[in-house]
């Protein structure tokens, strides 16, 4: 529905792919996150779960007789983040425009990165020849992305526009190596932050908590259990200072931005389905909200469209009806 806004969750793993019946449940293909705003359409990582998106935004364009328009964007630019773009299927398409967004040192650096992944040696179809018209550009903390009437644009602050723009936010986090952004979405008062690759600080990650306030859904990365991270869950080394939480450290985020919900993200691909219940189990005790991301799984955020809120303006009402 048009007033809702929609997260679904194309990839749900960390670091590599995991086919096999040890992951059905929970999915194997790695991040990919789709936020639909009204008509707009927003991707988060372009893991291998943009590929089967891909191919069902081209059916969605076919059906409804629609252009086309997507916004992309990179949370970093490791590979489990990029790997799916060069079989995105729309980045074919001559009538699909992309707009493509991410980290780096120069407004280029995004685009030099995807063109290195598509070198001759490497694939065989440069970025160049992905007929789709593209605008890629790296962009900085401070930037704002709006998508409204206008189209889809940077801008200094979200302030002043109505609630029917859809405004992104960005958060550099420095808990993960080489940096990693952290996005939130704004639409009609209703907010979404995606917040993959990022390790926990005790006493909690402040600057982080502070963007995440009050977000209706906070996906948030759990990649491992406490065994693991701390180095006693046999057979596996610590993984402190890798750049991922724990559950715990998952849930004491969502406690102290007081997020509606929290969704773990980023599964551990040594992990099955059994440990990724009991992962989730976990969370439900600290955080009730809770909910560990699976392939294919929709939340709906109800939104009010006559409620004029602007970002940075008041604290958006919040309504209960959010639904899994
Ligand atoms: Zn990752
Ligand atoms: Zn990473």
């Amino acid at each position: 529905m048009a007033d809702e806004l929609i997260v679904k969750f194309w990839g749900v793993r960390g670091s590599y792919p995991t086919p096999g019946e040890a992951t059905v449940k929970f999915g194997g293909n790695t991040a990919c996150v789709e936020v639909r705003a009204g008509e707009h359409v927003l991707i988060f990582d372009a893991g291998t779960g943009i590929i089967p998106l891909g191919r069902d935004l081209a059916r969605r364009a076919r059906s409804t007789d629609q252009p086309l328009e997507v916004a992309l964007f990179f949370s970093h630019l490791h590979h489990d983040h990029t790997q799916g773009f060069p079989f995105f299927l729309p980045a074919f398409l001559p009538n699909a425009r992309l707009h493509i967004f991410g980290p780096g040192a120069t407004p280029e650096t995004l685009e030099r990165v995807l063109e290195s992944n598509q070198s001759p040696t490497t694939f065989p179809v440069s970025l160049r020849d992905m007929a789709a018209w593209k605008d890629i550009r790296s962009v900085r903390e401070t930037e704002v992305i709006v998508w409204d009437a206008d189209g889809v644009r940077l801008a200094e602050s979200g302030r002043g526009l109505s609630d029917e723009a859809v405004v992104i936010c960005i958060h550099r986090s420095y808990a993960h190596p080489g940096g990693v952004y952290v996005y939130r979405i704004q639409w009609r008062g209703k907010s979404v932050v995606y917040a993959t690759d990022t390790e926990g600080y005790v006493g909690v990650d402040r600057r982080l908590a502070q963007f995440a306030r009050d977000a209706d859904v906070l996906i948030h990365d759990a990649q491992y259990s406490e065994e693991h991270y701390r180095g006693v869950l046999a057979g596996f080394p610590s993984t402190q200072g890798y750049g991922h939480s724990t559950v715990n450290m998952a849930c004491e985020l969502a406690a102290a931005a007081e997020a509606d919900r929290l969704v773990l993200f980023h599964h551990e691909p040594a992990y099955d389905d059994e440990q990724i219940s009991e992962m989730e189990f976990i969370a439900r005790m600290l955080f009730p909200e809770s909910i560990a991301a699976r392939e294919s799984m929709e939340i709906k955020v109800k939104t009010v469209p006559s409620l004029q809120t602007t970002l940075g303006v008041g604290k958006p009402v919040k309504t209960t009806n959010a639904k899994v």
